[in-house]
């Protein structure tokens, strides 16, 4: 294709013809432009905003192949069989082709046919293929699903820890990392390993404001979900579970109960799976009883509802989860059924895992998903948060359209502060509480906590309302919690003013489990 540096309407005129899109979404044409001018970049964009056309059309507009890596065999299909419909030269190269087809795909790339090489990294990565590599001109190199390069991330897979290689292999040639999911220490990680330290950073809101996020305490699920689907006749869903076994349970009682519902989950053979996709896609079936296997890669917009029937694991899964409903920007319901029976089931999975290190990281992130589902702040608050976005209460969600009871929590929350920086800015949440509320414990007394000045001055209240008070100080970002070392609870620069008194601070009061009952009660 033509080298020369894109003008404006070059771009433009490349999402017309090519893609048939009139204009481009916040952040594309910039991200485009630079690596058309041969910079880098780290895109940090939800599901659904847009990521592909950031390498795809710079792929175009510069000269030699666009390799894009992505773990997702499934998808590299789907992506070269669009491209390939809008007459882009596509092809993909990984282990599901067969000897003759793999030929004819190197074959494409020698001879500089390949506008994009779709490939998975441990491919990609072979001496053989970097040294076929270095006779051909390559346009850019794009990593999908970046945040499989993190430890932290809910997907790590070690084959695209490697991937900081390129730097130096191909030092001419932009790279562009994307993924939708990462927080904060996951972000750090991508640029440090993949060395992108000097890209230019695009980190787009994380917002879906379409969506209203709920959450129910479970106490009968089955007739909790009826009521909810009853809002939401004939429209098309997504819930999911957490094992096959209540996947297949909770179908057939949808079912029995005259809902077109269908399961999906590993343990179907691909026939099926493909089927009940299949159907989902063209509105044959309206509910898609799943596991975590569905949905990537699910391209409905008009998805209306996602129930958790069961506690997701984390934060991201929550969040990209919930994502699949109302890509079509319409309103769109997201609502969770939360249970401490499922609190420690899930724990207990999480508990199991062989590796120490990851078992630590995920059940950091569990108890940052429970306090998502405790939270008595705007979910959409502390979801954003989480991905370091800082908003004020959303008007869409459960707790802003019926807000808690407040108090006064200037005081307590000077207390707790306190405490935190008494302890030295070295323990978590459960131990402050304890300090806070004078527990008579060996740890306490072997770590001369019972000496602070803040030992027992919390002993008003109970273990549960210091609980709550510490997780919105969190929430509302006065404290937080350093992942890297224990949830050990820290200050921030805003907790300064309310330890001073020049701060008053409006806290909710914890919802106690017959308040909630009532609530899931009442129409
Ligand atoms: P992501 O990879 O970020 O999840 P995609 O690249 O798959 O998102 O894009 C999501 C959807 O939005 C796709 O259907 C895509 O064709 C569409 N899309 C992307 N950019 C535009 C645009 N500028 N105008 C209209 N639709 C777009
Ligand atoms: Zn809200």
């Amino acid at each position: 294709m033509n080298p020369t540096p894109a003008s404006p309407d070059r771009l433009d005129q490349t999402l017309n013809r090519v893609f048939g899109y009139r204009q481009f979404r916040p952040h594309q044409r910039q991200i485009i432009e630079q690596l058309v001018a041969g910079q880098s970049a780290f895109v940090l964009m939800p599901t659904g905003g847009g990521k592909s056309l950031c390498y795809q059309i710079p792929a175009l507009l510069r000269p030699g192949v666009g390799i894009v890596i992505s773990p997702l065999i499934s998808l590299m299909k789907d992506q070269v069989d669009a491209l390939r419909a809008n007459g882009v030269t596509a092809a993909f190269y990984n282990s599901s082709l067969s000897p003759d087809n793999a030929r004819q795909v190197l074959a494409q790339l020698h001879s500089g046919e390949l506008d994009l090489l779709y490939i998975a990294p441990e491919r990609l990565m072979r001496a053989d293929f970097i040294e076929r590599l270095r006779d051909i001109e390559i346009a850019l190199i794009a990593i999908d699903e970046a945040h499989c390069v993190s430890q932290w991330g809910h997907d790590f897979r070690p084959e695209y820890a490697q991937l900081g290689e390129l730097e130096t292999l191909f030092p001419q040639v932009p790279r562009i990392a994307l993924t939708a999911t990462a927080d904060p220490q996951t972000r750090k990680d991508i640029l440090r390993v993949l060395k992108l330290e000097q890209a230019a950073c695009h980190i787009t809101g994380f917002d879906r404001p379409n969506i209203r996020y709920s959450v129910l305490e479970k106490h009968n699920p089955l007739s909790q979900l009826q009521q909810f689907l009853a809002n939401h006749a004939d429209e098309a869903g997504i819930i999911y579970a957490l094992s096959r076994k209540r996947v297949e349970r909770l179908t057939a009682q949808l079912y029995e109960k005259g809902f077109r519902a269908a399961a999906y989950h590993a343990g179907l053979s691909a026939e099926q799976r493909a089927w009940v996709q299949d159907q989902f896609l063209r509105d044959e079936i309206d509910i898609v009883v799943a596991t975590v296997a569905f949905g990537m890669g699910i391209d409905k917009p008009d998805v209306r509802f996602v129930v958790h029937y069961d506690l997701p694991k984390n934060i991201e899964s929550y969040y990209q989860e919930t994502g699949r409903a109302g890509r079509d920007g319409l309103p769109a319901e997201a609502l969770l059924l939360f249970g401490t029976q499922d609190m420690v089931l899930v724990r207990q999975l999480v508990e199991s895992g062989d590796n120490p290190e990851r078992v630590r990281i995920e059940l950091h992130k569990l108890n940052t998903m429970i306090a998502l589902a405790e939270s008595v702040t705007c979910r959409r608050q502390v979801l954003l948060n989480y991905f370091g976005e800082q908003i004020e209460g959303c008007g869409n969600c459960d707790l802003c359209l019926d807000p808690p009871e407040t108090f006064d929590a200037t005081e307590d929350a000077r207390k707790a502060l306190s405490c935190v920086y008494r302890v030295g800015q070295a323990f978590g949440i459960r131990h402050v509480v304890d300090v806070l509320r004078g527990a008579d414990t060996e740890r306490i007394r072997r770590l001369g906590h019972d000496q602070l000045s803040t030992y027992g001055i919390g002993s008003d209240k109970s273990e549960i309302e210091w609980s709550s008070l510490i997780r919105q100080l969190i929430h509302h970002g006065y404290l937080l919690q350093d992942i890297e070392h224990y949830s050990v609870l820290r200050l921030t620069p805003e907790a300064r003013p309310v330890l001073r008194g020049e701060k008053q601070l409006q806290l909710a009061l914890p919802r106690t489990r017959e308040k909630a009952k009532r609530k899931t009660r009442a129409p």
